[in-house]
C-alpha cells in the first residue's frame, strides 16, 4: 500500500493540483491530509473541495481553526493574520462546516497523524530541535507520527537510547526505532525549494518518501496580486522562505 501524506496546503491550488496529478501517476492508494488547507493563499474553497474529495484522513491545523473563529487571532503574526481574516470572509459555509467537523489527530496503519505535535495537539508547538523532539516521543505509541506546520520537511529517530534528526530521504525506517517525520508543505515550502512537497509513506515497507513537484507559482501570485493579502505572503512562495 502507498499512502500519499499530505500538509500545509494554504489555500494553494495550483500547487495542490500538481500534488495530485503526482499522486495519481505514482499509484497512491491513499492520502492522508495533515490540515492547513487554507490561510495564506487565494483559494481556500477550492482547496478544501479538493481535499474533502481525495483524502481519506484528515486533522484539523491551526489556520484551518483559525479561520473558523476557533482560535485566537493574537497567537498569529499580522502576514497570517491578514490573510486568514481575508479567508475567514471568503469561506463558504460548507467548507466552514467541513473544517469544524475535522479531527486534531488521526491513526492511519500504526502512525499516528498530527498537525503540530503528539503532546495537547491544539496547543501548535513547533517540533524542530532534537530536544522538542526527545519530550513528544513519550506523548505516543505508534511507530511513527506524520507532522507538518514548520513547512521544513525532517525525520527525527529515536531508538531508546539515542535521538538523532535527518534532512536526508528517503527514510527507511528499522523495525526497533521510533520516528516523527515532518512532510512539509504543499503550498508554502519554507526549506528554501519552492517546489509543493508531500510524503509517500508504504507501511509494509515501512519506507517513507520525500516528493517534489513544480507547479506555475506566477499564476498563485498573480491572483493573490488582485486579493487583499500582504505582499510578503506573494514574495516568499518564489523563494520557498
Ligand atoms: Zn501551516
Amino acid at each position: 500500500m502507498k499512502i500519499a501524506i499530505l500538509s500545509d496546503i494554504h489555500a494553494n491550488l495550483e500547487a495542490l493540483t500538481a500534488v495530485l496529478r503526482s499522486i495519481a501517476r505514482r499509484g497512491c492508494d491513499r492520502v492522508i491530509c495533515l490540515g492547513d488547507i487554507v490561510g495564506y493563499g487565494p483559494d481556500p474553497n477550492a482547496c478544501v473541495v479538493m481535499v474533502q474529495e481525495r483524502a481519506d484522513w484528515v486533522v484539523q491545523g491551526n489556520h484551518d481553526r483559525a479561520a473558523i473563529g476557533l482560535l485566537d487571532l493574537a497567537d498569529f503574526n499580522d502576514h497570517a493574520r491578514q490573510a486568514i481574516t481575508w479567508t475567514a470572509e471568503e469561506l463558504s459555509q460548507d467548507a466552514k462546516v467541513f473544517l469544524r467537523g475535522l479531527p486534531p489527530v488521526c491513526q492511519v496503519e500504526g502512525s499516528l497523524c498530527v498537525h503540530a505535535c503528539p503532546y495537547e495537539p491544539l496547543e501548535w508547538d513547533y517540533i524542530l530541535a532534537v530536544s522538542q523532539a526527545f519530550l513528544q516521543f513519550r506523548h505516543f505509541d505508534e511507530q511513527v507520527c506524520f507532522i507538518g506546520h514548520s513547512h521544513v520537511p525532517v525525520s527525527f529517530r529515536w531508538d531508546g537510547n539515542q535521538m538523532s534528526r535527518s534532512s536526508q530521504w528517503p527514510v527507511q525506517m528499522d523495525r526497533e526505532a521510533r520516528y516523527i517525520i515532518n512532510v512539509g508543505s504543499v503550498g508554502q515550502p519554507r526549506d528554501g525549494n519552492p517546489q509543493a512537497a508531500f510524503g509517500i509513506w508504504q507501511p509494509k515497507k515501512r519506507l517513507f518518501e520525500l516528493c517534489r513537484v513544480a507547479y506555475d507559482v506566477h499564476a498563485v501570485q498573480e491572483k493573490m496580486r488582485r486579493l487583499p493579502l500582504p505582499v510578503y505572503l506573494i514574495e516568499r512562495i518564489a523563494y520557498g522562505h
